[in-house]
């Protein structure tokens, strides 16, 4: 058996997993405490502790007051286990919500008619949970083409829009990312928000790695567009130092959340009156049971602060520059996509089979770890900054290797011919 480690600072795999002590106390304290939360009676500071803690997070990264539960408006934030279970949840409040209107108004209508007719759409650089939250919610997902820079434009989905409506189909769901898992790409929310908001379409944010840049006000342009969301949803768990699992997901409207799947069956029901708030999280996720998550994240930004943790996003980005320094002094590479934040997409200027050889022998050797992505056609290498204690010097001998070990390879290449 084989631990993999995720928190060696020669792991430039997948996206990070936050780490850190704040997070492994606060979760050993969740595990002394022990309590149930699935409502506000069943433990009471689980639930208000939670609804404060996502109203500091919502406003740490910018988003809009209206998402924010203490704004007296209709929003609110909830932590999910995962970023899969956020555009689920998002995606079943769409479906049911568009079901109740349309059986209002024709009672005659099945959920099942309707939900047949029913398709939501995502970019084709969308992660699998995308795709899958419609295997799971029977709800068909479309896959809109993303442009030259792996980005979701208005022009795309509009025109699946039309096409799907000629044919009698009923658009319900749109999910864009920011900070897309193959290249890190923005889809454009500028463009596919007023779409959605004018078509009454569901719009989700998938901002499962970006988010937690966003705490940096330099580059919260890259959310720009988001007031026309419905909900949005970030993986603290992933660069937010809060270790898995933290998915941070808040909505416009909660009602579309609790009323899709409120059942209260006596022994849950409690005494509201006592209690002055009315938050019962088990309306708001899949499970009924839920853990005392957001001690984690109030340990997290009661430790580092705002500014520490702005500094270590900051660092990461920058490590992530001298990357891409090296790559692009290297006249036998290539970088394949735009580096915004933390990830560099680069090849060997050569076959998808000569940059499937490196990245063999970059994994074999096991002195680093990256895993690789598809764009268009190429197969490419992700180099991904990760743990909390790279430093650039992690980085310069994670770039001469790789030189190394493409030195060797075309060597023995150019044996063979
Ligand atoms: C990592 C990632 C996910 C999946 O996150 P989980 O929390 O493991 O479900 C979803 N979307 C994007 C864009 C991701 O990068």
């Amino acid at each position: 058996m084989q631990v993999t480690h995720w928190h060696s600072p020669y792991f430039f795999a997948y996206f990070p997993t936050a780490n850190s002590y704040p997070a492994m106390l606060a979760d050993m304290l969740c595990g002394a405490i022990g309590c149930i939360g699935f409502s506000w009676a069943s433990s009471p500071a689980c639930t208000e502790l939670e609804t404060v803690m996502l109203d500091w997070l919502g406003k740490m990264i910018g988003l809009p007051e209206q998402f924010l539960a203490g704004s007296k408006g209709e929003g609110g934030g909830v932590i999910q286990g995962t970023a899969s279970e956020a555009t689920l949840m998002a995606l079943l409040a769409a479906r049911t919500k568009v079901a109740k209107r349309l059986q209002a108004e024709n009672p005659k209508l099945s959920e099942a008619e309707i939900v047949s007719r029913m398709v939501a759409y995502s970019s084709d650089q969308a992660h699998s949970s995308v795709e899958r939250a419609g295997l799971i919610s029977g709800v068909r997902m479309k896959k809109i083409q993303s442009d030259e820079n792996f980005v979701a434009r208005g022009e795309a989905l509009k025109r699946a829009l039309e096409a799907d409506k000629a044919e009698g189909l009923l658009p319900v769901f749109v999910c864009a990312t920011l900070g897309t898992t193959s290249s890190c790409s923005f889809d454009n929310l500028m463009e596919l928000g007023p779409i959605c908001n004018a078509e009454n379409i569901w719009l989700h944010v998938d901002a499962a790695y970006a988010g937690s840049a966003f705490i940096c006000p330099e580059f919260r342009y890259l959310m720009k567009g988001v007031e026309f969301a419905d909900s949005f949803n970030f993986n603290p768990h992933k660069w937010l130092l809060v270790n898995f699992d933290c998915s941070a997901f808040w909505v416009k409207k909660r009602s579309d959340l609790i009323g899709a799947f409120k059942l209260d069956p006596v022994y849950l029901q409690y005494d509201q009156q006592a209690s002055g708030l009315v938050t019962d999280y088990r309306h708001w996720q899949i499970p009924l049971g839920r853990r005392f998550r957001s001690l984690k994240l109030w340990f997290v930004l009661r430790m580092y602060g705002v500014k520490g943790l702005q500094d270590y996003i900051r660092k990461h980005i920058q490590l992530a520059q001298e990357f891409l320094a090296f790559v692009k002094k290297d006249e036998r590479f290539e970088v394949c996509a735009p580096v915004i934040l933390g990830l560099v997409c680069f090849r060997l200027k050569g076959s998808n089979t000569l940059n499937k050889s490196l990245l063999q022998k970059i994994n074999k050797d096991k002195k680093i770890h990256l895993v690789p992505c598809c764009l268009g056609e190429k197969f490419i290498l992700r180099f991904a900054v990760c743990a909390r204690t790279v430093q650039s010097n992690h980085i310069a001998f994670a770039w001469k290797h790789i030189e190394e070990l493409a030195t060797e390879l075309m060597m023995a290449e150019g044996e063979k011919k």
